[in-house]
């Protein structure tokens, strides 16, 4: 007897975007720098900013710059270190790939559609899903990742607070060496390329 449906059997796979596949915070600094003249090889200790040369109201201002004058900002990210394009398109290929992220809309096209043409331009990869949003534990719970990828500390303990099941990574940034999640069953990677093989050696 057949059914009217094919299951889709793939697993389902979030990445973060921001500091995991892109260098966001190498391009914030640009901007701090061409502004303020910060240093911008500086990069924070802290998921606040305030102990590399930006006190709060440069990191508004910067934002400010960013959304208000920077017309398709998102589209000039450079790739963060640790992402081979091979190994993103083995995943993108293999499982249900979504990319979830809490950018920030700012001016020209619409910021899922700056992501999905920086994913293009970088990786060549076609119509890959970008979900706009900042609560990324309730997306969570609606696309029931079974395996997860943030640099944001907070991100990866809400994911895995609306996942329990799913194996939940906290990629390795300057923001966040000394956090240690382990004992939530949280785990770091260094790069996008670690993650990557966990998954595939799985998927
Ligand atoms: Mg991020």
């Amino acid at each position: 007897m057949s059914t009217l449906w094919l299951p889709d059997n793939r697993r389902v796979v979030g990445c973060d975007l921001d500091d995991v596949l892109a260098d966001f915070s190498k391009g914030f600094m640009l901007i701090a720098h061409d502004k303020y003249g910060v240093n911008p090889n500086l990069r924070p200790t802290s998921w606040e900013w305030d102990d590399c040369d930006m006190p709060a109201d440069r990191v508004d201002g910067t934002w400010n710059e960013l959304i208000h004058n920077r017309p398709n900002w998102w589209e000039t990210l450079d790739v963060e270190d640790g992402v081979d394009t091979v190994l993103l398109h083995k995943v993108f290929n293999k499982t249900k790939l979504f990319f979830p992220t809490a950018r920030a809309n700012n001016v020209g096209r619409p910021v899922e559609i700056q992501s999905q043409k920086w994913l293009f331009n970088k990786f060549d990869l076609l119509h890959p899903t970008v979900i706009v949003s900042g609560e990324k534990g309730p997306l969570a719970l609606a696309l029931k990742y079974d395996y997860f990828l943030d640099d944001r500390p907070k991100n990866c303990i809400d994911i895995k607070k609306a996942c329990p099941d799913a194996k939940v990574f906290m990629k390795t940034a300057t923001h966040n060496p000394t956090v240690d999640l382990s004992h939530l069953g949280i785990h770091r990677v260094a790069n996008f390329n670690e993650f990557a093989k966990v998954v595939l050696a799985e998927a």
